[in-house]
């Protein structure tokens, strides 16, 4: 090569060692800047990382205060609130804002968990008590928000009496009214100090406690990946379309609007995203992998239907979670104390004021789905064990509770929704 350097200045061999050396030069400088370039990059992405990590820190540690402020700062029994505002989301479907009457600081709650109301209703000697889970961000500390709808009578049975609560409040509970109100509660929440990838499922007014964890995650400005599912007929029951279309412009969090029968003037990308409803297949196609952590809440059909498909696909029972408004669809192991308390012997269950003796179902969750799928009518609230409204007294027998109860019920008595029983049992029901 040097010769031919040579060759090409004429024969100056000092010349072209010269041309050699300042190549070589250049090159050992070029080398120099490019590795130089590269540390910078590298450096400043592991900044990145670092600084990303100590938010995440940051805010885990935010949400460890605040759940510390919740127990410093929630109340026992009722609290009067004010309404201060009372909202159409859609058709029969109302949001309450509720302030506390005594303007004391309202602790903050997890995101997914209800408040519960006990209503004197007209007519009516004892108060009705009925959950509502909190339908906006845990982040505001100057109003709880509740979304209702209501509740109709069967189809099937036109002739019973529509529902009571939410009938009480679509029609009467006006802005400035007064209610009683416990501190919320509830075991079906997102965790905020995780950051696991979150897809969530609504069906209809199952979309309260989504909408609180997706708003929780967007206002944390965590970059969590989530998915919100919202399935309902048409236009007329898309409810809280404002907050929707604000999620929906975070980066991390997609919506998915699914209109299971579009009305003719509804245009697909326009008002909904897809037609049908919300589905097992419909999530192969959007989701990138299974690997989500999956929150639902529907009525029954829907939370069957996906619960079935999501474990059909592979998804882990521990990465479903879900809330039940009305009597359980999910009769898993997916109340994972459920299998954990033994079938126990085939035995009676005796209904004494119903009249009613019948063979336990050991398919049967607890004693409140079962009352009710045989007729038997038990008042009922939180479902979870926390507001005591479900609670019988215990003529003969005994129970076992699937879940430790949040205040053991009165001597005698048992929270129906939490517990089965040890053999035969009989009932003031
Ligand atoms: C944790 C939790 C959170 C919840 N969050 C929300 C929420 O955010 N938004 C919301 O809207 N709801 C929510 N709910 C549901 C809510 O608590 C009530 O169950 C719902 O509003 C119905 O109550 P109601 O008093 O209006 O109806 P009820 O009076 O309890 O009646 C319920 C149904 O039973 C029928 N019925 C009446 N009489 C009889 C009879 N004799 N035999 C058989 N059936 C009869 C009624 O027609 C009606 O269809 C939640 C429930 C739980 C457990």
């Amino acid at each position: 090569m040097v010769e031919q350097i040579q060759a090409a200045l004429g024969g100056n061999v000092g010349l072209a060692l010269g041309y050699i050396l300042l190549a070589v030069l250049a090159s050992q400088l070029v080398l120099m800047a490019y590795s130089a370039a590269a540390r910078v990059v590298h450096e400043r992405r592991q900044q990145r990382l670092d600084r990303e990590r100590l938010e995440t820190l940051v805010t885990a540690a935010k949400y460890r205060y605040k759940e510390a402020q919740e127990v410093i700062h929630g109340w026992n029994g009722y609290r009067k609130f004010k309404v201060t505002q009372k909202s159409s989301e859609c058709e029969d479907v109302y949001s309450f804002y509720l302030v506390p009457h005594d303007r004391k600081p309202l602790p903050p709650y997890k995101p997914g968990q209800y408040l519960t109301f006990s209503l004197d209703l007209p007519g009516r000697d004892k108060p009705v008590v009925r959950c509502y889970s909190l339908s906006d961000s845990p982040m505001r500390s100057d109003f709880y928000r509740v979304t209702i709808k209501r509740e109709k009578a069967p189809p099937d049975k036109p002739e019973l009496p529509p529902g009571l609560a939410s009938g009480f409040f679509s029609d009467h509970v006006q802005e400035g009214d007064i209610l009683n109100v416990k501190a919320p509660a509830g075991h079906f929440y997102l965790d905020m100090t995780k950051t696991t990838p979150i897809c969530l499922l609504a069906g209809g007014v199952g979309l309260t406690p989504m909408l609180s964890m997706a708003k929780a995650v967007a206002e944390s400005g965590l970059r969590r990946d989530v998915w919100l599912f919202f399935g309902c007929r048409s236009g007329p029951e898309h409810m809280l379309r404002e907050d929707l279309l604000k999620l929906s412009a975070y980066e991390n969090i997609r919506v998915v609007v699914c209109y299971s029968r579009p009305g003719k003037s509804e245009v697909k990308g326009q008002d909904y995203h897809h037609e049908g409803r919300v589905t097992v297949d419909l999530l192969k196609e959007k989701l990138p992998s299974n690997n989500y952590e999956f929150f639902m809440c529907g009525n029954g059909a829907f939370m069957k239907t996906l619960n079935d498909g999501l474990e059909a696909w592979g998804v882990p029972e521990k990465d479903i979670h879900y809330e039940a408004f009305g009597p359980a669809t999910v009769k898993k192991k997916a109340a994972p104390a459920v299998s954990a308390v033994a079938a126990g012997p085939a035995c009676k269950v005796i209904f004494a004021k119903s009249g009613k003796e019948l063979e336990w179902n050991p398919a049967q969750a607890n004693l409140l789905d079962f009352a009710l799928e045989q007729g038997v009518r038990i008042e009922s609230g939180c479902r979870a064990g926390s507001c005591g409204v479900c609670s019988v007294a215990i003529k003969s027998g005994g129970v076992d509770y699937v879940k430790a109860p949040d205040a053991a019920p009165e001597g005698g008595s048992c929270l129906t929704c939490i517990c089965r029983p040890k053999g035969d049992l009989v009932l003031d029901a």
